[in-house]
């Protein structure tokens, strides 16, 4: 059998980063360590922050009180958190210590200086992400988040105020076949809507990192006959990854880890490639690799 891993393998610049200052803050044995939320979408490596003495708070801040923040640090994940939840961390005696990726950053200034110059705000993405919360936290919520052209329409249909302009974003990690559609869809298929918008601004706030790794799986699934998408079963870009190799007639198998593979799945299969998400360590995708290449 013939494995191809892919080049763009290991943690994004992002996630590396976050991972970098949850470790500093570990290195202070004065003070507790929590994030919010996992700090990133990876169980494996969570569980191994966890063991370093990282305690993980829960998504909902009304049981922050209960963890005893007081006099402890708090790393905000790569994907960012509404300001108003940095606040209440603040409150509760916690020193926020923010990780947020600077690419998530530029997109939630993206999105307020559109909202601040008037635009109406579309957000490309899933509504339960955490960055696109967190997003919609920097707006006081002002914007409609979508996913699929239905909600579009939908959001129009329900609308009783002239749109004159609209401003676009995406979610960092949305895979460009997505954000392409959504883009066109909005300018073609509510014809009512776009009648009455004289101005349409979109800033483009795709990760570059996970732009590549879209770009490369493409390629691997176009050229392989099955691929293996290593990554967390809540990692969004993960998924994406696996959506792109179907969309180009691969077979994709998604796992978080080697044991979880099928291998009878690999009995008629002559070119495998194996990519990863970005919150997956690049020893994982080895894993993969030396089990498939013994058998
Ligand atoms: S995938 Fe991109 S936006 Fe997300 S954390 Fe990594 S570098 Fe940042």
């Amino acid at each position: 059998m013939e494995i191809t891993m892919a080049r763009y393998a290991g943690f994004c610049p992002g996630v590396r980063r976050a991972i970098r200052m949850a470790e500093e803050v570990l290195r202070d044995p004065g003070k507790p360590a929590f994030s919010v939320g996992p700090i990133i979408h990876n169980p494996q490596v969570v569980e191994e922050l966890e063991r370093k003495g990282l305690r993980v708070l829960p998504e909902d801040p009304a049981e922050w009180e209960e963890a005893g923040l007081a006099g402890s640090r708090v790393i905000i994940r790569s994907h960012g958190i509404p300001p108003l939840l940095t606040r209440r961390l603040m409150d509760l005696g916690a020193e926020p210590v923010d990780a947020t990726c600077p690419t998530v950053k530029k997109a939630q200034k993206a999105a307020m200086r559109l909202v601040g110059e008037g635009y109406h705000l579309f957000i490309v993405g899933n509504r339960e992400h955490p960055e696109v919360e967190a997003i919609l936290g920097h707006v006081n919520r002002d914007a409609v988040v979508i996913k699929e052209i239905r909600e579009l329409k939908e959001w129009w249909e329900g609308q009783t105020r002239m749109v004159r302009k609209v401003g676009l974003i995406a979610q960092t990690t949305v895979d460009l076949l997505t954000f392409r559609s959504l883009v066109e869809g909005l300018i073609t298929e509510v014809p009512e809507m776009i009648r009455e918008v004289s101005e349409m601004k979109l800033i483009n706030t795709l990760c570059r990192n996970t732009l590549a790794r879209q770009a490369e799986a493409l390629q691997l699934a176009l050229a392989h006959d099955l691929v293996v998408v290593v990554g967390g079963r809540n990692s969004s870009n993960t998924e994406f990854l696996r959506k792109i190799c179907e969309t180009a007639g691969a077979r994709a198998v998604k796992v978080e880890t080697a044991e979880e593979l099928d291998l009878s799945e690999f009995k008629e299969v002559s070119r495998v490639a194996v990519v990863g998400g970005a919150s997956t360590p690049r020893k994982r995708l080895e894993e993969v690799r030396r089990l498939l290449a013994g058998l």
